[in-house]
């Protein structure tokens, strides 16, 4: 079906207002105020933001929401409201497709992130515009989302084309039907939807043209020492590039009791940490920076790979936005994957 674009929103803060439906908070991407910044940041809709539902990916990732930087997981309030979660992009949804994995399955269950996937509806947005740094397609995906949205949204003109995937996505249509005048005509993705997302994938393709690669990762592993030290030569071990990752989950918990209260807090680890895995005895796996650095590479395309069956990387490209080493994540790895297992040929004489 379609909706003009400013029902959509308006529709967004009556769910809020009226309370209509069960979604007691609603997050979408909103300009930070007072800046010309062509980069939105998730925030909670409230009377005087400014949604910024198109163009493309946040600053910062859908995890945030979800599986937020420090949470009290013990004991867990399970009494949290229903949300509804707004304007993510396609790097975003996949990203929350192999959280799901990781966070929600037969051996291990965190109870405050399946709290949040089980009370929130994902209603994601096809990308109208790239930042420099995506990379989606060299990561096997698309300016849009295929799977692991409830319900999505894609810009047709002065409209968007609706869709549900879910029964909580055709919950949420089911209301829009309800309370807005939509045109229900169009029960199948329109031709000109189809064309925009062509002319999309070809602008983040051609925007990575000089960071094609093979997808054949498994090299990563054979590539010798030396060539990790070089390419990790900037880096300082900071650990924003994981924590900003969409798909980096590593937790370190804290016993916060006081007394006869039992409480346990959840925060996000870093493998590029010095203190990552350590044991008491000081010990630590990856002492070196080039270590810790070449592991992070290695768990986004070798190890997710083999345990969640998709990459742990989804091309959103803030890895190399927040490095203060301004190292180039995609460059890191078209040099990785072109090196021979047996090293790079020495520089001959000039
Ligand atoms: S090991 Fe490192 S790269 Fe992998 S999920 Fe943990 S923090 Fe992220
Ligand atoms: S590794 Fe970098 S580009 Fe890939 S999903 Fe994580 S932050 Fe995005
Ligand atoms: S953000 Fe850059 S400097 Fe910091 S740990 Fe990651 S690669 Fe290293």
């Amino acid at each position: 079906m379609l909706i003009p674009l400013d029902e959509l929103v308006n529709f967004l803060r009556r769910c809020l207002n009226e309370h209509i439906g069960p979604y007691r908070e609603v997050y979408l991407p909103v300009m930070p105020s007072g800046q010309d910044s062509p980069h939105s940041t998730l925030a909670p809709l409230r009377e005087k933001t400014c949604p910024a539902l198109d163009g493309h990916r946040t600053i910062d990732p859908a995890k945030i929401l979800v599986y937020g930087a420090r949470e009290r997981v013990a004991p867990f309030d399970r009494e949290s409201l229903p949300a509804l979660l707004a304007g993510v992009k396609a790097c975003d949804v996949k990203a929350l497709e192999i959280l799901d994995r990781a966070l929600i399955n037969e051996d291990f269950v965190d109870p405050a992130y399946k709290s949040w996937r089980d009370r929130t509806t994902v209603l994601s947005f096809d990308c109208t515009d790239t930042a420099p740094t995506c990379h989606c397609t060299l990561a096997g995906g698309k300016p849009y989302a295929e799977t692991g949205f409830d319900a999505n949204a894609a810009r047709f003109g002065g409209h968007y084309f609706l869709s549900a995937a879910t029964d909580k996505g055709r919950t949420l249509l089911d209301l829009i039907r309800k309370h807005v005048r939509v045109d229900t005509t169009h029960d199948r993705i329109p031709a000109a939807v189809e064309a925009r997302r062509a002319e999309m994938t070809a602008k983040v393709e051609s925007q990575n043209a000089e960071f094609a690669r093979s997808a054949e990762y498994g090299r990563l592993r054979s590539s010798p020492p030396e060539v990790w030290k070089e390419e990790s030569r900037e880096c300082v071990g900071c650990g924003a590039c994981t924590h900003i990752c969409p798909t980096c989950y590593c937790l370190i918990l804290n016993d916060e009791s006081q007394a006869a209260n039992f409480v346990k807090v959840r925060s996000y680890d870093s493998c590029q940490l010095h203190g990552y895995a350590r044991v008491a005895s000081g010990a630590s796996p990856r002492p070196r920076v080039d270590e810790r650095f070449r592991h992070r590479y290695l768990c986004k395309f070798v190890f997710m790979k083999k345990e969640f069956g998709s990459l742990g990387c989804t091309g959103c490209g803030r890895c190399t936005e927040a490095c203060p080493g301004g190292i180039e994540f995609r460059s890191v790895v078209r040099h990785l994957m072109e090196t021979p297992p047996g090293g790079r040929p020495a520089a001959g004489p000039a």
